[in-house]
């Protein structure tokens, strides 16, 4: 076994991936060894590069290299609007429609008691603390349409309105179930205009 000891090794790495089995891992890493050395020494180096330097904007959580993400440090944007999202996956998708110019709070996830995720698991003091002091007029709660982004949503527009934060929601038109990232971008652009 000794021979293949990398090879399994490398199957398993790639079982780590979501929605990834040990068929397509498998797959994958024949494929990259067979016919794509170059592209397999990219991806390593990528990921290392990645894994090593990618870390949480201060303020809002996304992902970024430096001590603020650009949204955070860009000085046009409207600072009285923030929208709270579950993932940077999420904030990427609302930031592509183009249609929202305030800050976001990314919250790392949901409220999800039944796996043990609490209101500190996604930072839900630092963003009450955040919308109370710099001047939040309106937080958009744009967690997902899943029982679980309703209920963090909830959550949270009961806390902020005993701060006495105004809270909207998206607008239905983004599909019961569905997490933002995978909608596309016009539903999310029309949800964002139509939020009460
Ligand atoms: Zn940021």
């Amino acid at each position: 076994m000794a021979d293949t000891s990398s090879l399994d090794a490398l199957i398993q790495a790639l079982r780590r991936l979501p929605g990834v089995g040990q068929k397509s891992a498998q797959r994958m890493a024949f494929h990259l060894l067979q016919h794509d050395r170059a592209g397999a020494q990219l991806l390593s180096q990528a990921l290392a590069q990645a894994a090593g330097n990618v870390r949480h904007c201060r303020r809002c959580h996304t992902f970024t290299e430096g001590e603020l993400c650009e949204v955070c440090q860009d000085a046009t944007r409207d600072v009285t609007r923030l929208c709270v999202v579950e993932t940077p996956a999420d904030q990427a998708a609302m930031e592509r429609t183009g249609a929202f110019k305030g800050l976001y709070f990314v919250l790392m996830g949901r409220l999800s008691p039944l796996d043990g995720v609490g209101p500190r698991d996604i930072g839900m003091q630092e963003l009450l603390a955040r919308a109370e002091s710099e001047g939040v007029q309106e937080v958009i709660l744009a967690t997902s349409f899943t029982a679980e982004g309703e209920a963090t949503a909830h959550a949270l527009s009961e806390l902020l309105a005993r701060r006495g934060v105004r809270t909207t929601r998206l607008a239905r038109g983004v599909p019961v179930g569905s997490e933002l990232e995978y909608v596309d971008l016009g539903t999310i652009a029309h949800a964002l205009a139509d939020r009460r």
